[in-house]
């Protein structure tokens, strides 16, 4: 399959793994670059030297191209850019933040650039940062998103629509049917978390690969936008956190009530009563923990057949 985006990656199939914090290192991206997908590397949970030392086991683990997801929020930013660099990696893809600030710099290194919105707004940034490519992210997808809640089925015709860089959808996308449907809508590649947290090259928690796949429907929820959005499982957590806001809690009293490390508690350490599980309304539709090149075959195979199917009806 060739479009903008599988030359731009040099990758077989249109399909990106997203970069996920505790979920995302080097075996699960280089699992899905090895399927034929782009692999990245979830660079936000990780302490410098540990991601250098998940760049070379990727480098290691995989002939083919691979990236690393910086959020852009991410406190030590500059080491890791350098990191980056040092270390030859040529996919970045940025999130949680203004595209302006290190898309040129990164360029001017040879690397290619990809940033993360969840609205047109941000899109039009990215056009006049010069990045090489956008994912727009709706209001399904897990983990931090935007405020705005605009759907994935809003999103991506309203951000083709406006802008002229090629388009990755992301939020929602489980199967190879959403795949077809967001390549229907204008993307040219889709852009996958859910699916791969709950794989098993993922290095979540046992507990909480397991815990996906009991989240069934409305087992998620956006909450805490005071802070950053994000969406996750409805745990005892997430339960303190609506108690929370039914006292009118303040910003800084939600601050304080997430405190430091949760994410790394759920989703790293399994502590599925007190950790935060991110994870997107998709989860509904997991039913079991596969291997990478499962998930990329299941929605390759899956995707063309409904392309197929669909195109005989007219
Ligand atoms: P673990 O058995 O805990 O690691 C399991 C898997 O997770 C491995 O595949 C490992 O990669 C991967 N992994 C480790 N850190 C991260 C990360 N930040 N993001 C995504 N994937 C990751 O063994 P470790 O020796 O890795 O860790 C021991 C303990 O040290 C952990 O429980 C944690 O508390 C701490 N630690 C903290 C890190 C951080 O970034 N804050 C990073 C690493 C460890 P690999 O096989 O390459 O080790
Ligand atoms: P917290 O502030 O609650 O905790 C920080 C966590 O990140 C700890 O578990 C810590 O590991 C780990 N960590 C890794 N590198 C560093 C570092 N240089 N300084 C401090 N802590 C570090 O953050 P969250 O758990 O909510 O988020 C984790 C990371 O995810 C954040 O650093 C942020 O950059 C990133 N993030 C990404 C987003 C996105 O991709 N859209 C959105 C929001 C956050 P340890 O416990 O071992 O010290």
């Amino acid at each position: 399959m060739k479009n903008r985006i599988t030359e731009l990656f040099n990758i077989q199939f249109p399909i990106i793994q997203g970069g996920m914090i505790w979920c995302s290192g080097w075996e699960l991206a280089s699992a899905v670059s090895n399927a034929g997908g782009l692999g990245l590397i979830g660079s936000g949970s990780m302490y410098p030297e540990i991601l250098r030392d998940h760049i070379q086991k990727c480098k290691n683990a995989t002939s083919k191209p691979f990236g690393v997801n910086v959020p852009l929020l991410y406190p030590d930013i500059e080491q890791h850019l350098e990191i980056i660099v040092e270390e030859g990696v040529k996919i970045v893809f940025t999130s949680a933040g203004n595209p302006a600030k290190y898309t040129s710099w990164l360029k001017s290194h040879g690397i290619t650039v990809v940033h993360v919105v969840a609205n047109l707004k941000f899109a039009k940034k990215c056009e006049e940062a010069g990045v090489d490519a956008i994912v727009a992210e709706g209001f399904e997808a897990g983990g931090h998103n935007g405020r705005e809640e605009t759907t994935t089925m809003c999103l991506i015709p309203l951000i083709k629509a406006n802008c002229t860089l090629p388009l990755i959808a992301a939020g929602g996308i489980g199967s190879g049917a959403a795949m077809a449907a967001a390549i229907c809508l204008g993307a040219e590649a889709v852009q996958v978390g859910s699916k791969f947290a709950a794989t098993h090259e993922s290095s979540a928690h046992i507990a909480f690969k397991n815990e996906i796949l009991n989240a069934g429907d409305g087992g998620t929820e956006l909450t805490l936008k005071e802070i950053t959005p994000v969406r996750l499982l409805k745990n005892e957590f997430y339960k303190e956190v609506q108690q929370a806001y039914s006292t009118n809690a303040t910003k800084e009293e939600l601050a304080q009530l997430l405190g430091r490390g949760r994410a790394k508690k759920g989703m790293f350490e399994g502590d599925l009563v007190h950790g935060e599980l991110e994870i997107g309304q998709v989860s509904a539709t997991i039913t079991e923990v596969v291997s990478a090149k499962e998930v990329v075959d299941e929605l390759m195979t899956n995707c063309i057949a409904t392309l197929k199917t669909t195109a005989l009806f007219f």
